[in-house]
């Protein structure tokens, strides 16, 4: 075969590829929004044969050759050669999975998800626990088909986080661990900061009316984005112009929406941003989870919490809720939005104890794979770490263990890189408060010109270059914890302990 025919049907192989993603990735996002429960069966069925039949493409053992001979190709555009070497990196890890087993497994997650549904929705653990048991088991019978040396938490950390593993979050969470328990005391036991007013009664169809304003000043605009309601909001995407979000309203929290708004924008934003050229091929993504969740995040906590950024959209809210917020004042909203106080939520956790929260999930998933925490007894493991780390009591399943979708599907080494995505983004903002007007973008609702500087400093690339590239590029240095840690430091000591000493 020449270079042109191997390019060819190359192009053609990832051509059929995005076709069924697309696919698989709209009826992803019909079943978490609307599609009616009673169809599961029927619908699942037929997602877990289509997500076979891309499957069998994805890994056609005929590409082989073909991506190998051009990754290493000089004279292939250099596009081209990075594609084809992710793709060759991918087909090595799944082409050694027999086909009805990928189709088996497919269906497990199917089912399982289903269960933790339901039994988050009975709040009863026992539901859930088989089909966990049989999640940890399907997913180790998957890895085992690598054949690797390497334990299977590690393959796993690494297929989230190109290049982490077990001894490099042992150091990260270490270092978190160090620093951060402590302060979370000191805060915990300083003056609390009086935030009451944000969760009075606040009717839907107001925060309804504030998120119109809201998307507007994001400048997530129908052309390319949006937006929908489920239980945990997330982010899907199609190509770069077809991006979706979801956010979930509590009529008790005025801010809850607002934020998970601005977070799952920020990843959509990031998917926006990438270079069209790349649509349809491995190089339209985020460029790994830590990275697309330092982008969410710099969004949500960097911006969003700020001062400037709410003196655009304070006096819009106030308005529209009169009675609540009329009488408090923007500097006593901003201290609200940053209250840090021990919970059990997750995704409802302030920025300082969330490090917390991915801590304990991740000495959990350590745990189950090393083989010291059977599924058996893992909501009790869960709720003495909550009492251990945060101090708090766990009393019902749905605020505990089955509060996240995660393990229901296996995402296993998926969590330590919501950590890590909240550490890479406190680097990034460091290096882009140096070179461009950060607040004076916010107040002046220029929120599209950080989003350019995002873009034209490392998102357009996609992944074109590796997650520790990237860093590089942008700040000059490699990833270092250091600039969370003395963020979170500085923000929390003046906001609590500023007074003392
Ligand atoms: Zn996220």
């Amino acid at each position: 075969m020449t270079t042109e025919q191997m390019i060819q049907k190359y192009k053609d192989w990832i051509f059929r590829q995005s076709a069924y993603q697309m696919a698989l990735s709209l009826i992803n996002f019909d079943k978490l929004t609307i599609a009616p429960k009673g169809g599961n069966e029927y619908r699942d069925e037929r997602e877990a044969y289509l997500a076979g039949e891309y499957f069998a493409i994805a890994t056609k053992k005929d590409m082989i050759p073909v991506l190998k001979a051009l990754k290493d190709d000089e004279n292939v555009d250099a596009d081209t050669r990075r594609a084809c070497e992710l793709y060759y990196k991918n087909m090595m890890k799944d082409a050694c999975i027999p086909k009805d087993e990928f189709i088996a497994w497919h269906a497990l997650q199917n089912e399982s998800y289903n269960h933790w549904l339901e039994a988050k929705q009975k709040n009863d653990y026992s539901i859930f626990e088989p089909y966990l048991k049989r999640i940890i088991e399907g997913s180790k019978k998957i890895y085992g088909f690598r054949e690797s040396d390497i334990p299977i938490y590690d393959q796993m950390l690494d297929d989230y986080e190109p290049g982490m593993d077990r001894e490099k979050y042992d150091r990260f969470f270490d270092a978190l661990k160090e620093r951060i328990l402590p302060l979370i005391k000191q805060v915990t036991e300083a003056k609390q900061i009086e935030d009451g007013f944000l969760y009075e009664k606040f009717d839907i169809d107001g925060q309804k009316a504030f998120m119109e304003h809201l998307l507007k000043y994001l400048e997530y605009t129908p052309d390319w984005g949006y937006q929908n309601e489920t239980e945990h909001p997330f982010t899907d995407w199609v190509c770069e112009n077809d991006c979706r979000t979801t956010t979930k309203y509590l009529e008790n929290n005025v801010v809850s929406a607002i934020f998970s708004t601005i977070h799952e924008c920020g990843h959509a934003w990031y998917e926006h941003n990438i270079d069209p050229k790349y649509d349809g091929m491995i190089l339209s993504n985020g460029v790994s989870s830590g990275m697309h969740e330092s982008e969410s995040r710099l969004c949500e906590n960097y911006l969003g919490r700020t001062k400037a950024f709410w003196e655009a959209n304070y006096p819009i809210l106030q308005e529209q809720f009169k009675e609540q917020l009329g009488n408090v004042s923007i500097d006593e909203f901003i201290r609200a939005v940053n209250v840090a106080k021990p919970s059990l939520i997750r995704t409802e956790a302030d920025e300082l104890t969330y490090p917390v929260h991915i801590l304990i999930r991740y000495e959990m998933e350590k745990g189950i794979f090393d083989g010291t925490i059977s599924t058996e007894h893992l909501d009790e493991a869960w709720n003495a770490k909550y009492k251990e780390y945060l101090g708090v009591d766990v009393k019902d399943a749905k605020d505990g263990i089955l509060q996240d979708v995660h393990w229901a599907d296996g995402s296993f080494g998926y969590f330590p890189t919501y950590a890590l995505g909240s550490a890479f983004a406190a680097q990034f903002v460091d290096q882009m408060r140096q070179e461009i007007n950060v607040d004076e973008m916010l107040r002046t609702s220029r929120y599209g010109e950080i989003q350019k500087w995002l873009r034209e400093k490392f998102q357009h690339y996609g992944c074109f270059y590796d997650a520790p590239d990237i860093m590089k590029l942008v700040t000059g240095k490699e990833f270092d914890p250091q600039y969370y840690i003395e963020y979170l430091e500085n923000k929390y000591r003046g906001l609590y302990l500023s007074d003392k000493k």
